[in-house]
């Protein structure tokens, strides 16, 4: 990822162009006022009409979404998160384990796994295999396809993760699981990029791991909303960051959704209209990390980071956490930062971006290594967000 330059925000601005359709819809309308003034009952008729109109009107714009922006309108709106009391909150942190989070989970990634690399398809078996061994039965894919870079053409490979491929919404969790390329340094050492991410992926797959037992009720349940799970190939840039060199997953991955409908029928859309919430983790597990709000669109939903980590404070279930607020705020703010989230918010997806924003002093150096992590911070991160999964999927 990186931090946009001054003027750099053209890139962010967001939706793309629509509703070209207005014209027509007008002149369709006029033409059926025409027929109507040769009645006489045209008062009586007109407001027949206006009402017929506006039913037709309310049903179409929070029934079908009403194309992208309306899509993030309804999720806004209508989505609400279920609070959870102290004793649950108390089991379902229980469930997150440091010790097979980073044993079992992030060793195995601190390779250098830059798109190509043995450590590259190690990782990615890895996280597939990860994911086949919960109880919660996810269907995972891949999406595999070539492009253009500084070194030629290569071929990269998201991982998709979906829990119930049926259910209309998506919560989605995400993060990119390539190392940035590096050449060795003069003692040989090779760059693993502990907080940029494999930290993230180990996060999320103890995320799933803890709620397995709840997600599997969940799918069972044929809940409405469910989790997906992106882990992104080529985010980082091979030479200097672009357009072109820089978020290959997530470009390809972003374009390929908004052309795929949705597996129960038109009339739910497309993939990407799915996602009610696009949440990026990203250069996460160095000590005392600032995360801040990016977008006002999701202010609601990082309200509710800050709350859970003021609760977790407050039940003493935080280590090394001398304040109630004291990762995520509001009363801080950061320039954007261009990251794998990107091409789903230029598709009108709601995004949460959680990043540690200034970067971690080892940001991009041989030095972001597993010794330079701060196990107490990543164990806090993983019970917030857990918890946080479990609001918002009413688990
Ligand atoms: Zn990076």
């Amino acid at each position: 990822m990186q931090v946009m330059a001054k003027g750099g925000r053209r890139a962010l601005r967001g939706y793309p162009p629509g509703c070209e359709s207005l014209p027509t819809t007008r002149s369709t309308l006029s033409w059926g006022l025409g027929r109507l003034s040769r009645l006489r009952s045209l008062p009586l008729l007109l407001a027949i009409v206006t009402v017929v109109v506006i039913i037709f009107w309310l049903f179409f714009a929070l029934e079908s979404g009403g194309g992208i922006d309306g899509n993030v309108g309804k999720h806004q709106v209508s989505h609400t998160s279920k609070s959870i009391s102290a004793s649950q909150v108390n089991h379902l942190v229980s469930q997150v384990n440091l010790q097979h989070l980073w044993t079992s989970l992030l060793k195995p990634m601190l390779v250098e796994r830059y798109p190509g690399t043995p450590g590259s398809k190690r990782t990615r078996e890895f996280i597939v295999n990860q994911l086949s061994k919960q109880s919660a039965d996810w269907r995972v894919e891949l999406d595999t396809f070539e492009d253009k870079t500084p070194f030629g053409s290569l071929t990269f490979s998201n991982v998709v993760a979906t829990l119930d491929p049926k259910a209309p919404q998506r919560l989605v969790l995400a993060c990119h699981y390539d190392s940035k390329y590096f050449s060795r340094d003069e003692q040989g050492r090779e760059f693993v990029g502990a907080t940029d991410s494999a930290v993230p992926c180990a996060i999320i797959l103890e995320v799933v791991s803890a709620l397995d037992q709840e997600l599997l009720r969940s799918k069972k349940q044929g809940s409405e909303k469910t989790l997906q799970l992106l882990f992104f190939d080529g985010e980082e840039a091979f030479k200097e960051w672009s357009d072109t060199d820089s978020l290959y997953g997530s470009r390809h991955l972003a374009e390929h959704m908004a052309k795929t409908k949705h597996q129960l029928g038109a009339f739910y859309g497309t993939e990407i209209q799915a996602m009610s919430l696009f949440v990026l983790l990203d250069l996460l597990g160095a000590p005392e990390p600032l995360i801040l709000n990016h977008f006002s669109a999701t202010s609601y939903w990082f309200d509710m980071f800050i709350s859970i980590e003021k609760q977790l404070h407050r039940l003493g279930l935080l280590q090394s956490h001398p304040r109630e607020q004291f990762y995520f705020r509001k009363d801080i703010s950061y320039g954007p930062v261009q990251d794998d989230h990107v091409p789903f918010l230029q598709r009108g997806v709601p995004i949460l971006h959680l990043i540690s924003t200034p970067f971690p002093r080892v940001w991009h150096t041989m030095d972001d290594t597993e010794e330079n992590l701060h196990p107490p911070t990543i164990e806090n991160l993983c019970k917030i967000i857990t918890i946080f999964m479990a609001n918002y999927l009413h688990l």
